[in-house]
């Protein structure tokens, strides 16, 4: 669509004594001098409204013991939005129909060959029946960010206020970010937005305050029928690594070299 996107949270981690701030924390998890960020500090000052939640991070998490990912079934997906709804709330998602973190996509073949893809509401509320005919196939497709271990949104981010943190999630620290939309720009799968009330750009961040805790992403939650499979990208016991070794596997735009951790199964060749 054109498309939602998302927000972050700026996660905290723990060294082991107690909690980290967010600067402490990217100083760990950032690949470039914290003094860089220094020109950004307060680059967001403008702003009108600040409700980034600063998330609790258990003092015995470590970052560097997991690798998460998430599993997506698109043939178990029924379209409910159930998830997209979760994320909004679990996220403080602006509640118009133009921003999301996460969203679900009708896919309608026709007969004449064309698809038709729609994503009302982002999915949320399901997707009522249009009485279309001719549709040879139809089916939903759960969109996020893939959270790319080779993420443009990164590489072009001139503060650093977008990074990657050591378990596989990709984060934006609303402190740094200036508002200047080039992650947006960058990203292949649309899944950015600049929050308007706080005029940050923010995505999906696996629930990573979730996480943190042990929880599963508000998505993957509330989902009814496992579309959505959460876990460890590397442990071989886990849902998520079985998933992937009985099915096969694709993700969106392979070609682009983004190396996503949202990994589809019996991808439909309409998807993209
Ligand atoms: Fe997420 Fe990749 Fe887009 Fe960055 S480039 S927002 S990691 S999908
Ligand atoms: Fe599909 Fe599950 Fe989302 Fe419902 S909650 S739309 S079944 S992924």
């Amino acid at each position: 669509m054109s498309n939602p996107q998302s927000r972050p949270e700026v996660p905290v981690e723990h060294s082991g004594s107690g909690p980290l701030d967010r600067r402490d924390f990217l100083r760990q998890a950032l690949p470039m001098p914290l003094g860089l960020l220094g020109l950004a500090a307060g680059g967001n000052s403008e702003s009108s409204a600040a409700p980034a939640a600063e998330p609790a991070i258990p003092s015995g998490y470590k970052a560097s013991e997991h690798n998460y990912a998430m599993g997506i079934d698109p043939n178990r997906c029924i379209g409910c939005g159930l998830c997209a709804e979760a994320c909004k709330r679990e996220n403080d998602v602006p509640r118009e129909p133009f921003y999301f973190r996460t969203w679900v996509e009708r896919y309608a073949v026709r007969a004449s060959g064309a698809t038709v893809v729609t994503s009302p509401n982002g999915g949320i509320g399901g997707f009522p029946d249009s009485g279309e005919t001719g549709v040879l196939r139809s089916f939903f497709v759960p969109k996020l960010c893939n959270q790319c271990a080779h993420p443009p949104c990164v590489q072009v981010c001139p503060v650093g206020a977008t990074f990657q943190t050591q378990d596989g999630v990709v984060l934006v620290d609303t402190d740094y970010c200036l508002g200047c939309r080039y992650c947006i720009q960058a990203c292949p799968y649309g899944a950015r937005y600049l929050d308007p009330r706080t005029h940050s750009a923010e995505k999906c961040t696996f629930c990573y305050h979730r996480l943190v805790k042990g929880l599963l992403p508000a998505c993957v939650e509330v989902c009814p029928t496992q579309a959505r499979i959460f876990g460890e990208a590397t442990q071989r016991s886990s849902p998520l690594s079985r998933f992937m070794r009985f099915n096969r596997i694709q993700v969106l735009k392979a070609h682009l070299n983004t190396d996503p951790k949202v990994y589809y199964c019996n991808l439909d060749g309409e998807v993209r």
